[in-house]
């Protein structure tokens, strides 16, 4: 596993495959706008590829992280794409949130050229990919996962495997429907506070010690009471993964009425011109009544 290329080089893609060439592997990447490409090579050193397939010829492992299910496809099949250019015996790991459908199609092509698969989404947004601490949820085999494991090291604190080829998107369809209940539950709590003239600093010091804690309390209240909203993943990101949530949930008759209320609250902060703002943008549309 010395050879690595990595395609998609956006908010996400761009520090984890330099934490790969940090670590000491041969990283190749490519991305569809190439300055950005250039760019990389320019901070970390290794190559750049003009397409997905050039990019993948010599490589042992093939991470991707563009954006959705059809920008996987585009990458990975086709005449200039992943498998095109793959070796047998070859692992594609998909950082992409996408869909666990689109995971086992990608699985069953891979196969045919005996290449093995793992879909893998990311949580710990902007922040984690910089800093070298996201965490990875996995399908696929176990073997397969074990040797990849080391490897997605260099940008992950903790990967787990979920089980088969699918469940690593539905652990992040899991993730995302955690997170669009938390972030409504903590703008309600700081937008009433404030009205009602309790200080946040105080008011946060103190309900992040007891069960109302989290992550989003701890990292964004300062932010939201502030009204900035440019800390990491983008509410266009979010809709995309909430909607491929509702798509999975309705094959297991899963009922998600809370999230389905802040999804149309999302799509206010869309029409608003926040598709760019980050999660915790709902508060913006509490604070303007
Ligand atoms: P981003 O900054 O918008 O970057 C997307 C990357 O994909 C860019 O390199 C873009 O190339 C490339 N791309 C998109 N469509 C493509 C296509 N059809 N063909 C070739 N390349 C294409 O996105 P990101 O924030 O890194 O997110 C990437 C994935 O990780 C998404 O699935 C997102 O949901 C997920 N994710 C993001 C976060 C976060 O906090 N940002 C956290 C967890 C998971 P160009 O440079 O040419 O546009």
């Amino acid at each position: 596993m010395k050879n690595v290329a990595f395609i998609g080089l956006g908010v996400m893609g761009y520090p984890m495959a330099g934490h790969l060439q940090n670590n000491g592997y041969n990283v190749t990447v490519y991305n569809r706008t190439t300055a950005k490409a250039q760019q990389w090579t320019e901070q970390y050193g290794g190559n750049f590829a003009s397409t997905p397939k050039s990019a993948s010829e010599q490589a042992d492992i093939v991470f991707v992280c563009v954006g959705n299910d059809d920008d996987v496809r585009q990458v990975v099949l086709g005449n200039d794409g992943v498998l095109a250019g793959l070796q047998q015996g070859a692992i594609l790991v998909d950082h992409t949130t996408a869909s666990a459908e689109l995971a086992r199609e990608l699985s069953a092509a891979a196969k045919q050229q005996g290449i093995e698969f793992i879909d893998a989404p990311v949580s710990g947004g902007q922040a984690g990919a910089e800093n070298g601490q996201l965490t990875v949820m996995c399908g696929g085999e176990k073997q397969v996962f074990e040797q990849a494991q080391p490897v997605m090291a260099s940008f992950a604190k903790f990967s787990q495997l979920m089980g088969p080829v699918g469940n690593g998107q539905i652990a992040k369809m899991a993730n995302q429907i955690c997170i669009a209940g938390v972030v409504q539950g903590l703008s309600e709590a700081l937008n009433f506070a404030q009205r009602a003239g309790l200080d946040a600093e105080t008011l946060v010091e103190t309900i992040s010690k007891g069960a109302a804690g989290s992550w989003q309390m701890e990292n964004r209240y300062k932010t939201m009471y502030a009204g900035e909203y440019e800390f990491g993943f983008a509410v266009d990101w979010m809709r995309k993964d909430l909607s491929i949530a509702f798509a999975e949930a309705q094959k297991h008759n899963a009922q998600l009425p809370m999230t389905k209320m802040v999804d149309g609250f999302y799509q206010q902060v869309q029409d608003m011109g926040g598709n760019r703002w980050d999660t915790s943008s709902l508060i913006a549309l509490l604070k303007d009544k």
